[in-house]
């Protein structure tokens, strides 16, 4: 209403004016106004998603600036510079009048988000004066092409458009839209332009992690994840995220929620519903325009289970998160059908035909998904305000008195406790009812046995975590409360020493609530994740991502969980808890180990992130690839080398499959790689990653190591690099699980007998050292074979007897219990180090790093 007074009285003052100036104003003012926008033709030269056009984000960048210079409707703020230095841009789109009070916006949304100090009538009051804030983001994965070209449509659309739907939406809501993978999109389009195909690029699309970028939203470990979080979780809070993504199940269009189950039994379960109601107006929207082939729930993988995406890491946050996984591709492409996908169900009502399929087809989808989104914005402003403040709210209050998350080990330990009851009452001779009993008198006393683990003191919900300052690996400790910061958990300091439940803590103690808006968070990066068995006719179902991750366990950090009330002389810390320095002569250490990497053309996500792990230390690893490895005297250059990817025969996972058909697809010839290079940005120096192509052979392989470890060399093998270590250079180690099979010859087990997804596990070292370390896919366990007479075997760590899960799911332990996980072999000089846990796991187990630092700074 304000804004409607400033306006009438604004003409008012022009009313006095005299004739002729006022004459020449109203002829110009309009002429001003009508000067049209450009529209995606009128600048790219073609429409979003037309046939074989895939526009760049330098390209981006020069239009959204245009339409901010020009728009009332638009801003750009830079949020960040990527990898490679480019800047991050983020268009903020509204009504004028909403531009005008963006700070005030964000502070309410802040308020809500946190809740803390925010009451009912003053939440409702702020929802009332809020805007419902909706981010929007594309290209995340830049070879998921036109998911990132859609947000071009979609600005254009709002900024462009003058129909009724926009105006209320941009009356409603602040929309944030954000080119997440900025780098990516640059040389996604570059390579696209002289190959005419997707995808092929000599390097990942994030400089380090690649396809990872999607799976550091808890550690916050890159440049653009850090970006993202601290709009969400610093400064917008957002109520809904929308995650774009490609690419559809087979025959489908696009994948949409809801999910699948199990959810996360951290997560409040009015994210839960709220990804339901927004699901449900997106599908209703997409039926109602008559566009078929909309698939959600079952018909694919996806479920929230998982911590550590972009969307995902949201749900910890009280914020509905919302992925979409479309079909699309800027060549037209065959949407073929199958006949099973003709039959209409429940999860999928309106199948599609086969056709033609263009990108522009897509760029239509999204855009009624995207409308789907911002119209139910616009409609439930106060709603989405008020029910996070309430989220935030009853978290705080979860936190603040007793309270048990139940989980499958609770409800495993309560049928425990009905069996317990069942027992004593056999011994004592009362098992069976009495002809006087009744049967809800048996029934009323196993309730009550069971109900009494939901009010079992010690097996409440934490008040809080103490990390003392003086545990053994303190910069483990900050280094997690950073991780929890920049999600927007808020971590307390000792001032002084203090006192809880009976231990006395240092100075300096970090401690951490959990009478918190984001207490989901808190709980989910210290708690161990008990995945439900999810088993279905005999064969595990596999989570869409990992099972258990619990990072505090991952970086070996010291803590104390509180289950009682407690306080003390703790000040709140107001930015990021500073990182004890590395000691000189640790660093000149490190930095003095001659150091190689392997990495293959096209990149690798595992080595990528070894990258960068050993970089973040100190460490200064040299990249080389097939021709410097097969080329012999790698003794003379290198003291150690490090394999995470790139041998022939590796695990045959799913993963190592897709890396290598990557490193198949590489440039038929010289010229060919030297035409693609000379496309791609000025990132980095592109001559050295000529040196990358080849693959790495086993002819070839087998001499130029076994050489360089007899020398001295300390070769060290990750991952799925382990197992083919062992076989290339013939160690006597049998790695994997294996079972006797019917006809008495042993096999390899299958996943009905032994399934791992992902999921935390102990490691017992040497010394009685034990850690929580990652096995998933790749990882593996070995058998020592009869002894050769040139190799000396050593088991350096063993996968528990006993207690092995730590966090996550595993089915069929006794296949790993108690054998080698961490084996080194001594052949001449040198020495072989074989880990069979994920000791790199996307940047996060600091525990297993340090193994993997001493064994690189051992003399
Ligand atoms: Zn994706």
């Amino acid at each position: 209403m304000a804004e409607g007074f400033a306006q009438s009285s604004a003409e008012a003052n022009m009313l006095p004016m005299p004739l002729p100036r006022l004459a020449a104003l109203l002829l110009v003012l309009p002429l001003l106004a009508q000067r049209p926008l450009p529209s995606p033709k009128d600048f790219l030269g073609h429409d979003v998603g037309a046939d074989h056009c895939l526009a760049s984000y330098t390209q981006l960048q020069a239009y959204w600036k245009e339409l901010a210079a020009r728009s009332d409707r638009m801003r750009l703020q830079t949020i960040g510079q990527t990898s490679y230095g480019q800047e991050m841009l983020m268009a903020i789109v509204s009504s004028p009048g909403n531009l005008e009070r963006l700070d005030e916006l964000k502070s309410i949304a802040r308020r809500l988000a946190k809740a803390e100090g925010v009451d009912r009538a003053q939440a409702q009051a702020l929802a009332e004066q809020g805007r419902a804030v909706v981010w929007i983001d594309g290209g995340l994965h830049a070879t998921e092409s036109i998911a990132g070209q859609n947000i071009l449509e979609l600005v254009w659309r709002m900024v462009g458009r003058d129909d009724a739907e926009v105006r209320r939406i941009l009356d409603e809501v602040v929309l944030l839209v954000c080119p997440v993978n900025p780098d990516g999109m640059e040389l996604v389009a570059k390579t696209y332009g002289v190959t005419r195909r997707v995808g092929g690029l000599p390097v990942l699309y994030q400089r380090y992690v690649g396809h990872d970028n999607n799976r550091d939203h808890y550690l916050v470990s890159q440049k653009e994840t850090e970006a993202v979080a601290r709009i969400f979780y610093a400064e917008w809070f957002p109520q809904i995220v929308y995650n774009h993504h490609q690419s559809a199940p087979a025959g489908t269009v696009i994948f949409t929620p809801p999910f699948r189950d199990p959810f996360n039994y951290h997560v409040d379960p009015l994210v839960v519903r709220g990804i339901e109601w927004v699901a449900t107006h997106m599908n209703q929207r997409f039926t109602s325009e008559g566009k078929a082939g909309v698939i959600s729930r079952g018909g694919a993988g996806y479920s929230t289970w998982w911590n550590g995406g972009l969307r995902t890491t949201t749900y910890f946050h009280n914020m509905i998160g919302i992925l979409t996984e479309v079909f699309g591709s800027p060549n037209p492409t065959a949407l073929h059908q199958s006949l099973e996908r003709r039959l209409p169900n429940g999860d999928y009502p309106l199948p599609i035909g086969g056709r033609m399929w263009h990108a522009r087809d897509t760029v239509e989808y999204l855009q009624t998904a995207n409308f789907a989104i911002l119209e139910l914005a616009a409609n439930y402003r106060r709603r989405l305000l008020f029910d996070i403040w309430q989220m935030g709210d009853r978290q705080i209050r979860l936190g603040s008195g007793d309270h048990w998350t139940v989980t499958p080990r609770l409800v495993d330990a309560a049928r425990q406790r009905r069996a317990e009851a069942a027992e004593r009452r056999e011994e004592a001779g009362g098992e069976v009812p009495r002809e006087d009993e009744s049967q809800p008198r048996v029934a009323r006393r196993e309730s009550e046995a069971v109900e009494a683990v939901f009010k079992d003191p010690a097996l409440r919900d934490a008040r809080g975590y103490v990390l003392p300052a003086d545990q053994k690996d303190f910069e483990a400790a900050v280094r997690f409360v950073r991780a929890l910061q920049k999600t927007g958990v808020d971590v307390h300091r000792a001032t002084q020493g203090f006192e809880v439940a009976g231990k006395r803590y240092a100075p300096g103690a970090l401690v951490v609530l959990t009478a918190q808006a984001f207490r989901p968070h808190v709980l989910d990066m210290f708690e161990p994740q008990w995945h439900p068995h999810d088993v279905r006719d005999g064969e595990p179902v596999r989570p869409y991502d990992a099972a258990g991750w619990t990072l505090a366990l991952q970086m070996g950090v010291e803590f104390d969980r509180v289950l009682e009330p407690f306080g003390g002389p703790f000040e709140k810390l107001t930015g990021l808890c500073p990182l004890p320095p590395l000691a000189a002569d640790e660093q000149a250490r490190r930095a003095a180990v001659r150091l190689a990497l392997y990495d293959a053309w096209g990149g690798n996500m595992e080595t990528g992130w070894t990258h960068w792990v050993l970089q973040e230390n100190g460490f200064r690893p040299e990249l080389i690839g097939a021709e410097t490895l097969t080329a012999g005297k790698l003794r003379e250059r290198f003291d150690a080398l490090i394999l995470h990817a790139g041998l022939p025969a590796g695990g045959g996972t799913e993963r190592a499959q897709r890396g290598a058909e990557r490193a198949q697809a590489q440039p038929e010839s010289r010229q060919d790689v030297d035409t693609l290079l000379a496309a791609l940005p000025p990132f980095e120096d592109w001559n050295q990653v000529k040196a990358r192509r080849g693959r790495l052979e086993r002819d070839k392989v087998v001499a130029p190591v076994r050489e360089f470890v007899a020398a001295g060399g300390r070769l060290i093998a990750l991952g799925s690099q382990a197992a083919a270590v062992a076989r290339l250079l013939e160690l006597p180690l049998r790695a994997g699980t294996w079972t006797t099979g019917d006809d008495g010859q042993q096999r390899r087990t299958t996943n009905r007998e032994f399934f791992i997804p992902g999921s935390l596990l102990r490691l017992e070292l040497e010394g009685g050292r034990h850690l929580a370390a990652m096995f998933r896919g790749s990882s593996t366990a070995f058998d020592v074979l009869e002894p050769k007479p040139d190799v000396e075997v050593k088991v350096l760590g063993r996968w528990a007897q006993d207690g092995l899960l730590v966090s996550g799911w595993a089915h069929g332990e006794k296949f790993l219990a108690g054998r080698a996980a961490i084996v080194e072999a001594r052949i001449g000089e040198g020495s072989v180090w074989l880990c069979g846990a994920d000791a790199i796991y996307r940047g996060q187990p600091l525990a297993t790093h340090r193994l993997l630092f001493d064994v690189l700074l051992r003399r």
